[in-house]
């Protein structure tokens, strides 16, 4: 790094402003090492201007029609769309994700934007007239004031886009901080706001880490927080937010279960394995990162499974378009993902190892897959957060079942099989919030909430589709009196 790599700017009302202080976080290209911006760790006076600005927007902008404010994402979504490569490639620069991979998470943060385009249907309230003599009832949903956005570094595209299109859509005004490491595709997601033609200081953008979180979740003037990253950060965040009065949700860590009966069809199955596991370079919050074969079938699919993996193309996705699979984030994680292997091969069988890559440029782990694990041991509970992939070997559906529901987290867990019964069983008995039948990263989808359980989330309502509005909306309940004493004036 020298004095000529970029600060990445902030924007506070309408201007974009660089801002000089003595910590910095390296913002790096993870394929390559080299380090393509610096992040300024802000402070908490820097927050308190961007609520300033916020607060003074929201006067004007929660007045604003909702039609106007729809006019608005949908110029946001056509602006997208037009620069969506461009995104894509900027996502795939600062996180190492692939290219198709970088395209479906623009992707999925670009139905939220033409979901929250219809907020004139969204945001309607409800009626009843004569609820009492000559009394008629209305409920209207009525945006919170200043909400904030605080994102992890796996999806620098979906995951705040969760959160600002329905904040905004609703009329609220909004503070992102985005993931320190991957601060780039939110400026320019925020750029493309403001030339979409949205009025100045309802979108701010602000970077850091703890000084900024605790500023958001403490100051008087922020009404809400969304936030999404490990689970530790997530209580903290929601605990810290709700003792100031915030409404909070919060989605953090996951360990998700793929259920492989031996009905299931094996070539999708074995497709869906390799995608939910080694996709992002296992780190997303729906990876499959525990394989549970019933009934035997894991010996036949360990052998496919480890030909699929000896097959997969890890390098530089920008260089190399056929890349199946990136780097991880930074040094830090790949040390913590070789670490986690060095552990668990002295616990159960090691069939693939990615820690041959360590010593080459970009911060590289190769699929590694562990065989014979059980619930005693530790990688069983815990979220690696890499190219690391677990397998099982339960009795039947039954023990398949128990096991995933002795996992703490609640985000996804998947069943491949032909059998209506088995899907149903597994269905029900199921403690998360987002199953896959025959799918193995059940997505979140922008019209339905993304349903994560227990310590995957902390909070009552949930990121998109309906919740997503409820969350950024309250009720205000209005009861008319209008006695009968209109009288027909001629000439009127
Ligand atoms: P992280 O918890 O380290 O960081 C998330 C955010 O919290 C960042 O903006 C970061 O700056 C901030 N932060 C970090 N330390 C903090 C502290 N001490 N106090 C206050 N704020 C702090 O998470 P990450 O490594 O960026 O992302 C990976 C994690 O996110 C994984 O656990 C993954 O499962 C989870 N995740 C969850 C979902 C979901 O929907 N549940 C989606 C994507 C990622």
């Amino acid at each position: 790094m020298n004095s000529n790599t970029p600060i990445v700017p902030c924007l506070i009302g309408n201007s974009w402003e660089i801002i000089q202080t003595d910590k910095y976080t390296n913002v790096f290209n993870p394929a390559t090492e080299s380090i393509i911006a610096r992040t300024p760790m802000c402070n908490s006076k820097l927050v308190e201007k961007a609520i300033d600005s916020a607060k003074k927007a929201f006067v004007g902008w929660s007045k604003e029609p909702a039609t106007s404010r729809a006019s608005i994402l949908f110029n946001y979504r056509t602006l997208i769309k037009e620069n969506f490569e461009e995104i894509a490639r900027l996502i795939s620069t600062e996180n190492g994700k692939t290219i198709s991979e970088a395209r479906g998470d623009i992707q999925r943060g670009f139905e939220v934007v033409e979901f929250a385009c219809g907020i004139a249907e969204h945001q309607k309230g409800e009626s009843l007239n004569q609820i009492a003599e000559n009394i008629d009832a209305l409920s209207s949903r009525e945006p919170l004031g200043v909400c904030a956005g605080i994102s992890p570094f796996n999806f620098p595209a979906m995951v705040p886009m969760w959160m600002f299109p329905i904040a905004l859509a609703c009329g609220n005004t909004f503070i992102l901080k985005p993931s320190e490491k991957v601060p780039l595709t939110a400026v320019r997601l925020t750029e493309l706001l403001q030339e979409a033609g949205l009025p100045q200081g309802v979108m701010n953008l602000v970077h850091g880490g703890k000084e900024v979180v605790d500023t958001l979740c403490s100051h008087p003037d922020i009404s809400a927080i969304s936030f999404v990253g490990s689970s530790t950060i997530a209580k903290y965040v929601y605990s810290l937010g709700s003792q100031n009065g915030k409404r909070v949700q919060a989605g953090g860590a996951a360990k998700n279960a793929l259920v492989v009966m031996p009905d299931a069809d094996p070539e999708s199955t074995l497709r869906a394995v390799m995608s939910a596991s080694f996709g992002c370079a296992g780190q997303r919050c729906m990876a499959g990162s525990l394989l549970i074969g019933v009934g035997g079938i894991g010996e036949s699919l360990k052998e496919k499974i480890v030909f699929e993996m000896d097959n997969l193309k890890v390098g530089n996705p920008l260089k190399d378009l056929e890349t199946n699979m990136g780097p991880v984030i930074d040094k830090n994680s790949q040390l913590r993902i070789a670490e986690v292997i060095n552990k668990v091969s002295k616990e159960a069988k090691l069939a693939r190892d990615g820690r041959d890559l360590i010593n080459n440029n970009g911060f590289f782990i190769g699929p590694t897959l562990f065989t014979d694990v059980n619930p005693k041991n530790t990688i069983f509970k815990q979220e690696v957060f890499g190219p690391v992939l677990s397998m099982m070997n339960p009795k039947n559906l039954e023990q398949a079942i128990s096991w995933t529901n002795q996992l703490n987290y609640g985000n996804g867990a998947s069943i491949f099989t032909q059998s209506g019964a088995a899907a149903k069983e597994f269905r029900s008995n199921i403690q998360c919030g987002m199953i896959g039948v025959n799918v193995g990263v059940p997505a979140p989808m922008s019209m339905f909430p993304f349903s994560g359980w227990n310590d995957s989330f902390y909070g009552d309502l949930h990121m998109q589709g309906n919740e997503g509005i409820q969350f950024y909306t309250r009720h205000k309940v209005t009861l008319s009196r209008w006695d009968n004493t209109y009288e027909n004036k001629s000439g009127w």
